[in-house]
């Protein structure tokens, strides 16, 4: 096939500023049976806009003040959660005070860097188990998570 693209087109789609995600997020929250208010729309942008990654309700927090989205820490917190119900996030709880919200939902184990406090994925498959007990009666197990705890060794 002969392109017809020459360099002139070239540049002038490499200056067209990327599209914006809102529609996009709009339709996500929406397909996940959440209304897409301004607040939610803001912060679905913050934790989607970029790779997977992991956010405490704090960090989020941080990153809305900077982004001038003004939500309190306990908008934040609703949100997470409403968010992780509707399937959008993943919770890893780290401990009882402590969780972190993975935008990759997709099964995998984590790292935890105590020392720094933050996660690091574990493919799924890097993790085996050779005996699970059985759930109990009239359950099933939904997922197994493992966090393996690290700290920088000594030198
Ligand atoms: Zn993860």
């Amino acid at each position: 096939m002969t392109s017809t693209t020459g360099p002139m087109t070239d540049r002038s789609l490499a200056a067209r500023p990327h599209p914006s995600r809102k529609p996009c997020l709009t339709a996500v929250l929406r397909m996940a049976g959440l209304r897409p208010t301004r607040q939610r729309v803001a912060l679905a942008e913050l934790l989607f806009g970029g790779p997977h990654r992991h956010v405490s309700a704090e960090q989020l927090h941080g990153e809305a003040a900077t982004a001038s989205v003004n939500v309190s820490l306990a908008t934040i917190y609703n949100t997470l959660h409403q968010f992780h119900e509707a399937g959008l996030l993943r919770e890893v709880a780290i401990d009882a005070s402590r969780s972190y919200f993975d935008t990759d939902t997709s099964d995998h184990h984590h790292f935890y860097v105590e020392d720094e406090q933050r996660m690091i994925d574990i493919p799924a498959d890097a993790v085996e188990f050779k005996t699970l007990p059985k759930a109990p009666a009239g359950m099933e197990v939904a997922h197994v998570d493992v966090v393996i705890r690290v700290r920088k060794a000594p030198v």
